[in-house]
């Protein structure tokens, strides 16, 4: 059934590196629906020093998933975050384990919602490091660069607001093959739960953005109605 562009709720999952941030942004400016990433939403929690923030800190660190506990006390606010009630949204980050994913659908059954398209990114693992190794994020707005393939205009400077661009710590060659293993052993299932839902969609994310852009329009457009 189609529904309208705005109430659109999408999932995207993919190994770090993936390119989910730049696309999610992308989803929601077309769509108009909210954007929430936990890993954002975590990272600003160890920088203020909140209790969620101290219990995080480690397994952002190590390039760990955050245990469960942590991220279903977030759910509600997460969904809020996202205008949940109001609007559609894209997840980004979550779910990241089977068992996070069971959580979201109950959670969404009891307000008799469902997710719609799930959009798995696919990359290999090697061109990942060099991905990640020269990445540098803006702590504000959330936008990456890649220092030879995509640079701001000014050296450590988000071209959107002016901010400092970040080395973030799980970025380093150690840390990022801890991410990798962890995506295949944990978050990969959940790519398998999807499908046999009937509502996940592979993407080959070594391409352009741009042409990764039009590929994922390509597979949501025709859920929306016109109307
Ligand atoms: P990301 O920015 O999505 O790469 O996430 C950075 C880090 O935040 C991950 O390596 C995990 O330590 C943590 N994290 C983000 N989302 C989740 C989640 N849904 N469940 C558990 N840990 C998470």
């Amino acid at each position: 059934m189609p529904v309208a562009e705005n109430a659109l709720r999408l999932i995207l999952i993919g190994p770090p590196g993936s390119g989910k941030g730049t696309q999610a942004l992308q989803l929601c400016g077309r769509y108009n629906i909210g954007h929430v990433s936990t890993g954002d939403i975590l990272r600003r929690n160890t920088q203020k020093g909140t209790s969620l923030g101290k219990h995080a800190e480690e397994f952002l660190q190590a390039g760990d998933l955050v245990p469960d506990p942590l991220i279903f006390d977030m759910l509600e606010d997460l969904y809020n975050r996202a205008g949940g009630e109001q609007q559609g949204f894209v997840l980004d980050g979550f779910p990241r384990s089977e068992s996070q994913a069971r959580a979201l659908s109950d959670f969404l059954e009891g307000r008799s919602q469902s997710i719609h398209k799930v959009l798995l990114l696919q990359l290999d693992d090697d061109v990942i490091v060099g991905r990640l190794i020269h990445r540098r994020t803006c702590p504000k707005c959330g936008r990456s660069y890649h220092l030879q393939a995509s640079p701001p205009q000014q050296a450590g400077v988000c071209d959107s607001d002016g901010s400092t661009l970040v080395w973030r710590p799980d970025d380093h060659e150690e840390v990022i093959r801890n991410r990798l293993d962890t995506y295949h052993q944990q978050t990969q299932p959940v790519a398998a739960y999807y499908a046999q839902k009937g509502v996940l969609s592979s993407i080959d994310a070594s391409s352009p953005i741009s042409t990764i852009t039009e590929r994922i329009t390509r597979l949501v457009d025709p859920l929306v109605s016109s109307v």
